[in-house]
């Protein structure tokens, strides 16, 4: 017969292994200064004129994009007043509905800060920016009872690595602790992503981050 009462001596493997469990399921739960994360976000609603000064903006920029219908479902996910972006200078991957102040963000970040720190540390340009996308219908990742995640309103980008003119590939997976060139290259990048996005995780917040660089226009700031 199997005892249940969880003092009897034999279950103690089985606490401790559940307790080990749930240590390890703690570096996924953000801590107490992250909980800006799971706190519910307003609404966003459609805006035809900070549309316009956004798309004149992309253009400006020498941006190629879409404007995307606006869309909700029944979950309280959206993608308002977006855009699908596809190149800034250099292509953009995977990207899929962005809003579009997140877009203009980005193109801004990757033609500054990202080619300049391309140029300084590789002496290439970054041809092609890959991405794990933006719109996700999901909440925060690894966060009991989160609220729905940046990603559900198309209001972040998750980076994973770059293509250089010179052939050179930048992983974050295998680049944030890896090659001298490649942690200065994405380093330089996270702290000039943290002047222009709200929240900025990499790998350093937690295991959830350990292949991309995660950048949003939700609140903050939070940089990490
Ligand atoms: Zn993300």
């Amino acid at each position: 017969m199997v005892r249940h009462d969880p003092f009897f001596m034999p279950q103690r493997p089985t606490l401790w292994s559940a307790l080990l469990l749930m240590l390890g399921l703690t570096a996924c739960i953000p801590q107490p200064s992250d909980r800006h994360l799971a706190r519910p976000r307003p609404a966003l609603q459609p805006d035809s004129a900070m549309m316009r000064q956004c798309t004149a903006d992309l253009t400006a920029q020498g941006a190629r994009y879409r404007v995307l219908p606006d869309y909700r479902n029944d979950s309280g996910c959206s993608a308002i007043n977006a855009v699908a972006l596809s190149a800034a200078g250099a292509s953009i991957a995977n990207l899929g509905a962005t809003r579009c102040p997140l877009a203009s963000a980005f193109v801004r970040w990757v033609k500054g800060p990202v080619q300049q720190a391309a140029q300084d540390v590789y002496r290439a340009r970054v041809a092609r920016v890959v991405t794990m996308g933006s719109y996700s219908c999901r909440q925060v990742r690894g966060v009991a009872r989160a609220s729905l995640s940046e990603h559900a309103f198309a209001n972040a980008i998750d980076v994973s690595g770059f293509v250089l003119t010179n052939g050179r590939t930048v992983t974050v997976a295998t680049g944030w602790t890896g090659a001298a060139e490649d942690e200065d290259f994405l380093r330089r990048i996270r702290k000039a992503a943290c002047q222009r996005f709200q929240t900025v995780l990499s790998p350093d917040y937690n295991v959830a981050h350990r292949d991309h660089l995660h950048l949003d226009l939700g609140r903050g700031p939070y940089c990490r």
